[in-house]
């Protein structure tokens, strides 16, 4: 086995922790009253809050340590290091996108899918589409919906989906997003 696939390895086991830990961890009641599940509902119902960057550091550390005993043992160090480093690295590309998702607008296709997929999420149905980086997960458990338009909450709105002079989503963001507003859930009940 090359190192190159014990490290694709190691990035396949991320996706899988970040969907297991932001659907069981962050989103069943049996476990929303631990340390991820408490800054998990702060960034749900905040929108741009996110965890301190130290504590993103001891986790991935103390996780990074976990894993490099058994792997060093079962496949050797050399394999097990580049486990690690491809766990730990597409650990780093999740907060990177997650973050991005909330902060920048999109520029590429995947970065349009990205935020169509966790923004359903996070405004129609926290039960879909846990994994932020990869579909893959949500397909093996059958929590896979495939967003069209998204609902915004006028209140939670991404800062580059409304203009701030309009306060109107962007034109070419029109096809993806649209504001969900007490004035139009109103007229649709009527
Ligand atoms: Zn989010
Ligand atoms: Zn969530």
């Amino acid at each position: 086995m090359s190192l190159a696939l014990s490290a694709a390895l190691g990035a396949l086991g991320w996706t899988f922790l970040e969907y297991v830990i932001h659907r069981w961890l962050g989103h069943d009641r049996r476990f929303t009253r631990w340390l991820f599940g408490v800054e998990h509902t702060a960034h749900h119902s905040q929108g741009d809050y996110f965890g301190p960057a130290w504590m993103k550091i001891c986790a991935a550390a103390s996780v990074a340590t976990i894993v490099m005993v058994p792997a060093a043992w079962l496949v050797g160090w050399a394999h097990g290091v580049a486990f690690v480093a491809g766990l730990v690295g597409c650990y780093a590309a999740y907060e990177l996108v997650h973050r991005l998702n909330h902060v920048v607008a999109p520029r590429s296709r995947y970065g349009r899918w990205a935020r169509r997929h966790h923004f359903y999420h996070h405004f129609h149905d926290p039960k879909s589409n846990h994994g932020v980086t990869t579909p893959l997960w949500d397909v093996v458990f059958g929590t896979h919906v495939r967003a069209r338009t998204v609902e915004v909450p006028r209140k939670l709105a991404m800062r580059w989906l409304v203009s701030s002079t309009t306060g109107e989503i962007h034109p070419a963001l029109r096809r993806d997003y649209r504001l969900r507003t007490k004035r139009k859930r109103a007229s649709a009940a009527a």
